[in-house]
Formats: C-alpha cells, sequence, structure tokens
C-alpha cells in the first residue's frame, strides 16, 4: 500500500489548490481523480470554459452595438460558433494540461480513478491501488440540481456543462433559474442572438447580491438582449417533443399558468453537492439534509484526520473559496495557524457590465437590524467611463453608522470582478469609509468611483456629482 501525509480526493479548484500547498509545505501528497483531466467543474465545465464563451460573445456584440458610436465601421459581422467553441475548448485543454505540469512540478502524485473509502485511513482506487492517508481531504465538488418533472436528456433539457458545448446558437431558449449560471448564460447566449425567456421562482434576479445591482442586471438583460423575465414564477413540466421543449410554467402564486416552447430548457437552479461513490458509509460520515458533508470551523469532519472542502461543505459555492478551503487545511496539516472569514470571499457575475459585491448587503444588515450609512456614485459622473463609453452602473460603499468602518462594498460596471479587490482589502484589514476615500487612485480610472462613494458613505455626499 502507498503511504501519503496527505491524500485528497477530488482535483476541482478545492482540491488541487490543497495538494499543491500541502506539497509546497513539505508534505508527500496523493490527488485522486475520476475524470482524465484534472481541474474538477471550474476548469472543465465552469468558470473557465463559461468565461471563454462570455468573452468570445461579449466581443462579437460590442463589434455589433458599440464601435460605431468609437468611429469604427465594419462592412458585416459573422458568427462561427464551431470557431468560438473550438477556442473555448482550447482555453480548457491549455488550463487542465498546465496543472498536470503543476502537479510534477510540486511531486504530487496523480492518480485517475473513483476514490472510494476502506477505512478512515485508506482510499481504495477503482481499478487501481489502495492509498494510506495520514490525512485525507474530501473535496468531491457538486453537481447541477435538477427539478421534478423536468427530467434532463441532456439533449434538449440541459445543464449548464451541456449549455457550454451546444453545436448550435439555440434560436429560442428558456432559462429556469436568475441565479449566477442563468444570468451568465442569458448574456452569452442573448448577445449571440438567441431569443430568451427567463423563468425565477423569487421576485428577483441574482438572491444574495445587492438587490439594485440584481435589478439592474434584470433591466440590462431586458434592453441589452430583449430577454423576457418571468421573476415569481416556476417551471412546473417540460417534455420535450421532437426538436422542441414544450414548458409549463407557472406563478409562485400559481394563479397564473403559461405554456411556453422553446429549442433548449436549461435549468440552473442552484448545485447539490457531491459525495456518490465516497462510501461514507463505511467510515461512519454522513451528509447533512442538503447533502453536505459537515465540518467544524477548522474543516475536519467527525473524523478529525479526514477534512472537507469546497462545494461539498456549507458556505458559497465558488472556487475561489473551494481554493481557500483548501489553502487552509494544507497549511494546518502543515502546522501553520491560518485563518478563514467566509465574509471575505467576494462574489462576481462575468456579464458586461460586471457585476461583484463583497462583504455584508444591505437585506443582510437591515435583517440583522444593525445600522449603516449607503455612499453610491454612478460610473456616468466618472470620466474614464465617459472616455470608455461604460458609463452604466455605479458603486455602493455600506459603512457601519457609528464607526465608520467598512461593511460592504457593490459595484456593476465596467471591471467590477477586478475593483472589488479593493473592498476585499479594505474588509480583511478593518478600513473605515474614509479610509478608502483618503486612498490616492490614479485618475482616470473606475477605481474613482469608489473613493467616491467611500466619501459619500463617511461625510454623506462624494466630489464629483
Ligand atoms: P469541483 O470543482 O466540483 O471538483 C470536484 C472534483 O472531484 C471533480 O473533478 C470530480 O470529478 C471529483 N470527484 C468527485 N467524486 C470523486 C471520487 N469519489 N473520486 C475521485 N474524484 C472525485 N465559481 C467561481 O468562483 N467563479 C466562476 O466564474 C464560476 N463559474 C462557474 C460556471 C459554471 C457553469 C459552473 C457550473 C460553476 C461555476 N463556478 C464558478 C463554481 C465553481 O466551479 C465551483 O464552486 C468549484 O468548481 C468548486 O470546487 P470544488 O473543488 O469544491 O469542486
Ligand atoms: P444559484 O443558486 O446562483 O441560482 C439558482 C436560482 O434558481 C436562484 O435564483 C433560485 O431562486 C432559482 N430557482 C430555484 N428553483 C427554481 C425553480 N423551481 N424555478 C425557477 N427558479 C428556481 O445557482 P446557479 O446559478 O445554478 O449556480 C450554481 C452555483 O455555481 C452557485 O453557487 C454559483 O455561485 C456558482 N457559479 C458561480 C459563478 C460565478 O462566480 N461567476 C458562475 C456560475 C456559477
Amino acid at each position: 500500500m502507498e503511504r501519503y501525509d496527505v491524500v485528497v480526493i477530488g482535483s476541482g479548484p478545492g482540491g488541487y489548490v490543497a495538494a499543491l500547498r500541502a506539497a509546497q509545505l513539505g508534505k508527500s501528497v496523493a490527488l485522486i481523480e475520476k475524470y482524465p483531466t484534472l481541474g474538477g467543474t471550474c476548469l472543465n465545465v465552469g468558470c473557465i470554459p463559461s468565461k471563454a464563451l462570455l468573452d468570445s460573445s461579449e466581443k462579437f456584440y460590442e463589434v455589433q452595438h458599440h464601435l460605431k458610436e468609437h468611429g469604427i465601421s465594419l462592412n458585416g459581422c459573422t458568427l462561427d460558433w464551431g470557431q468560438m467553441q473550438a477556442r473555448k475548448n482550447a482555453v480548457v485543454r491549455q488550463t487542465v494540461s498546465g496543472l498536470n505540469y503543476l502537479m510534477k512540478k510540486q511531486r504530487v502524485a496523480v492518480y485517475h480513478g473513483v476514490g472510494r473509502f476502506r477505512s478512515a485511513n485508506e482510499v481504495a482506487i477503482e481499478g487501481g491501488p489502495v492509498l494510506y492517508g495520514q490525512h485525507i481531504i474530501i473535496a468531491t465538488g457538486s453537481k447541477p440540481a435538477t427539478l421534478e418533472g423536468v427530467p434532463i436528456d441532456k439533449q434538449r433539457i440541459i445543464t449548464s456543462t451541456e449549455a457550454l458545448s451546444l453545436s448550435e446558437v439555440p434560436k429560442r431558449l428558456l432559462i429556469v433559474g436568475g441565479g449566477v449560471i442563468g444570468v451568465e448564460m442569458a448574456s452569452i447566449f442573448g448577445r449571440l442572438g438567441s431569443k430568451l425567456v427567463l423563468v425565477e421562482y423569487l421576485d428577483r434576479l441574482l438572491p444574495g447580491m445587492d438587490a439594485e445591482a440584481a435589478e439592474e442586471v434584470r433591466q440590462l438583460l431586458v434592453s441589452a438582449y430583449g430577454a423576457e423575465i418571468y421573476l415569481g414564477h416556476v417551471l412546473q413540466e417540460a417534455q420535450v417533443k421532437g426538436s422542441v421543449v414544450e414548458a409549463r410554467v407557472a406563478s409562485r402564486k400559481g394563479d397564473k399558468t403559461l405554456t411556453l416552447e422553446a429549442d433548449y430548457v436549461l435549468v440552473a437552479v442552484g448545485r447539490r453537492p457531491y459525495t456518490e461513490g465516497l462510501e461514507l458509509e463505511k467510515v461512519g460520515l454522513a451528509t447533512d439534509a442538503r447533502g453536505r458533508i459537515p465540518v467544524n470551523p477548522h474543516l475536519q469532519t467527525a473524523i478529525p484526520h479526514i477534512y472537507a472542502i469546497g462545494d461539498v461543505v456549507a458556505g458559497p459555492m465558488l472556487a475561489h473559496k473551494a481554493s481557500e478551503d483548501g489553502l487552509f487545511v494544507a497549511e494546518s496539516i502543515a502546522g501553520r495557524k491560518p485563518h478563514l472569514d467566509y465574509r471575505l470571499v467576494p462574489s462576481v457575475v462575468y456579464i458586461w457590465p460586471e457585476v461583484a459585491g463583497v462583504g455584508y448587503t444591505e437585506e443582510e444588515l437591515q435583517k440583522e437590524g444593525r445600522p449603516y450609512r449607503v455612499g453610491k456614485f454612478p460610473y456616468r459622473a466618472l470620466g474614464r467611463a465617459r472616455a470608455a463609453q461604460e458609463v452604466r452602473g455605479f458603486v455602493k460603499v455600506l459603512s457601519d453608522a457609528q464607526t465608520d468602518r467598512l461593511l460592504g462594498l457593490h459595484i456593476v460596471g465596467a471591471r467590477a470582478a477586478d475593483l472589488i479587490a479593493l473592498g476585499v482589502a479594505g474588509l480583511a484589514y478593518g478600513a473605515s469609509a474614509e479610509d478608502l476615500f483618503r486612498l490616492p487612485l490614479a485618475h482616470p480610472t473606475f477605481s474613482e468611483a469608489i473613493k467616491e462613494a467611500a466619501l459619500a458613505a463617511s461625510e454623506g455626499a462624494p466630489l464629483h456629482l
């Protein structure tokens, strides 16, 4: 039996980062992945391919709709969907093969096959050896959630995995779920000309993010891509009839129903933790009612040397959260004293303009009854935004009403995904809104909107408005 200090099951951004970090800190490490490529959901069928298609489709849309105002005219513009897919696939291939290099570099032993518990220190690899791990990290991730009455046939009724590799751009696409996947997919296919219908159970899009930002996104999907959006509605049933799908949609209150037809129905109603095949019961571990593996604040399961991280445990289902979990556990095993605070984990929606948030939302503060101040600044008042013709959006700074301590930063606007890092740093180091205002930020940049919104939160008004 091969023996390792650390055996990691699952090679997504949780597992592979844990493996690399543990190896970097001197541990002998094995990484088990059931698929032929490393990288998990994120690199193979999630973050990376979706961002590749988001970037390509945004270029297509921009050429058609935004170049004229810059004084650039083109004679026609056509879509080569095959090439767009090929580029996306090449980006994925390059990214996952980069992981093979990193594993070799850090001397992580990689095994392919389903990993199953044989005892609290042994993991059997299907068709391979049994590994002994002094510490074991479960990083088996998640799979798309499904809906009753809506059987996923992967041809016409699909999940995000199939949506990223469709053989054609749908003429009519019905998206169920207005969360991050629903909104990102709506942007990809809306830009490429699909007629979009989006059905969301709640009365808003993007639950968990700033409500005003979510409303801005709703308006954008309607105005830019002509999306038909049904908030407060659910998909009750969907049936494939030849090459179309017939769907019955009902209002949440049950007082309205409508029948819709689409070429494809994309079900994007969340993801569920994945533990099938692990045989947790062999070691006496169980999942909670939502399928997650319960862990303590050190990410230890009920068996202290078995840890669980990423989408398979509680917390936001995000790649960078999974990676932070992985770093935390690897460093703990190596005897360090790392720190983990999910309040510092930013959320980003990679549409254009981007949406990003970190810290508390207004809704959360209201729920807690915590007095706060709001400072807002619109992109249209920024010189950089006007120069770039990127005037849509705003920055919102939330700070404690008594102490001025930064509580949250929310941005809809160009480059929000990168700007949010300022909020992460501010929250991590206990900055006040005034501290953010006093940063000497370059002019002209989009970051100046944060400075202005911070001044508005701190003193009641921005300077350039
Ligand atoms: P996963 O990435 O799911 O990896 C788990 C791995 O474990 C898989 O490779 C699986 O095959 C393997 N495995 C499972 N069971 C076993 C077993 N018994 N033996 C061996 N191997 C096993 N997040 C972001 O932060 N930013 C984004 O832009 C983003 N975009 C996304 C877009 C889409 C379309 C989707 C679906 C998700 C996106 N996410 C994004 C979410 C992100 O992909 C996940 O949060 C992240 O991948 C979770 O990482 P993980 O390591 O916990 O699990
Ligand atoms: P989500 O939880 O973000 O959104 C699911 C949406 O579906 C919610 O708005 C919910 O109210 C709605 N819903 C649930 N049941 C419904 C029903 N029966 N009818 C209509 N609507 C219904 O989940 P997702 O968009 O599927 O994404 C899955 C995970 O992947 C999320 O945790 C997300 O954070 C992650 N992800 C992240 C990114 C990113 O960081 N940019 C991108 C894609 C996915």
